[in-house]
């Protein structure tokens, strides 16, 4: 028994990574797409054998409610629009994951989740790490305090993005470093402590004005934890990097890659190597939020956890108006 997936947006990430890894999946399948482009409709239609009847436009997507092949929407659209296909999904009374993300502010999250519960479907956020037992492993140090506390955390991850015209450089759909890249760099530091900061401050900067108009190409930003543990992280879409490095009271440790879609590894300073072999995160991550959806069991990444990490970017962001320390 699979669960049916109908993917929202098929740009990039649909169409080279979940696409691919829903043909991999044991507990759900691409059943159906949500498309403003009638062309893709077409190729899709035909490469994944998805019925007519399961195809749908933005328009008239709240049809989707009448339709029993659909249990699950997957909203992967540019930040900006995640709020309104996850309500309309919600009310249509399908289950929902959406990409982070979650989306642009707090009360957007927050209308999110409530749409959700008030339909009584589940919402998980596209955090594929979380489901990589190579991420699970440095979370559990931090749970066990196997090295004792968490002292300061290094935590980056950015890649070169040329782009000009994309939504990553618009700011009305949700664009900026901090919520695509940054993201990965903050849960580094909150998933390496097992934590949630209570103030940031934090600089955004560019090297390229001409691109990184209207948004910041490089956040940098300072996070302080209740133990007193303390993170440096910075993003950026002009420089390629990904790493994380965890000083404890009596060791270290280090992944590089930490949020890549493969081979994020690492090591410790007892010898212990970080290396578990994963054959897709995108097909574990919605075959593990299948499951709870059909269990009715907690998902790993909820709606809750994609709001804990826009209430750190809105919070980062105020930081860089006040250029001041914000308590969160
Ligand atoms: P993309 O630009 O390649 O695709 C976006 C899709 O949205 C396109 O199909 C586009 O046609 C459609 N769209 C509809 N209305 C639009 C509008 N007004 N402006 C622009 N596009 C519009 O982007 P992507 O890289 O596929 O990202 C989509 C989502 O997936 C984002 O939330 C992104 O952060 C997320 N993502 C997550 C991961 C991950 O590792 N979890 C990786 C890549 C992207």
């Amino acid at each position: 028994e699979k669960l049916g997936v109908a993917l929202v947006g098929l740009g990039y990430y649909s169409t080279d990574l979940l696409a691919p890894a829903l043909q991999l999946t044991e507990k759900c399948y691409l059943a159906g797409i949500v498309t403003g482009t009638p062309a893709k409709a077409e190729t899709w239609k035909t490469k994944y054998n998805i019925p007519e009847k399961n195809i749908y436009t933005y328009e008239n997507f709240d049809k989707i409610a009448d339709n029993p092949d659909i249990d699950i929407v997957y909203v992967v659209l540019p930040p900006s629009m995640h709020r309104e296909f996850v309500v309309r999904a919600a009310k249509a009374g399908k289950h929902v994951f959406c990409e982070k993300p979650m989306a642009p502010s707090v009360a957007d999250c927050e209308a999110m989740i409530a749409a959700c519960k008030s339909n009584k479907v589940k919402l998980a956020i596209g955090y594929r790490c979380q489901h990589d037992p190579n991420i699970q492993a440095y979370m559990k140090v931090a749970k066990e305090q196997k090295f004792g506390k968490v002292k300061m955390v290094t935590s980056a991850a950015g890649y070169v993005d040329n782009r000009t015209t994309h939504w990553k450089q618009n700011k009305k759909l949700g664009g900026g470093v901090m919520g695509d890249m940054g993201v990965y760099a903050l849960q580094g530091a909150r998933l390496a402590t097992g934590e949630e900061p209570i103030s940031v401050i934090a600089q955004a900067s560019t090297t390229r004005p001409e691109i990184y108009k209207e948004v910041e190409e490089t956040m940098m930003f300072m996070l302080d934890f209740p133990s007193g543990a303390r993170a440096a992280c910075q993003t950026s879409f002009g420089t390629n990097m990904n790493h994380l490095q965890v000083n404890y009271e009596k060791g270290w440790l280090k992944m590089e890659p930490h949020s890549g879609y493969n081979g994020n590894k690492g090591s410790m300073s007892d010898g212990t190597v970080i290396n578990f072999p994963i054959k897709s995160q995108q097909a574990k991550q919605m075959d593990e939020d299948a499951l709870a959806i059909m269990n009715n069991t907690d998902l790993i990444a909820p709606g809750e956890e994609g709001l804990r990490d826009i209430r750190v970017v809105e919070a980062i962001y105020k930081s860089v108006a006040s250029g001041k320390s914000v308590k969160i």
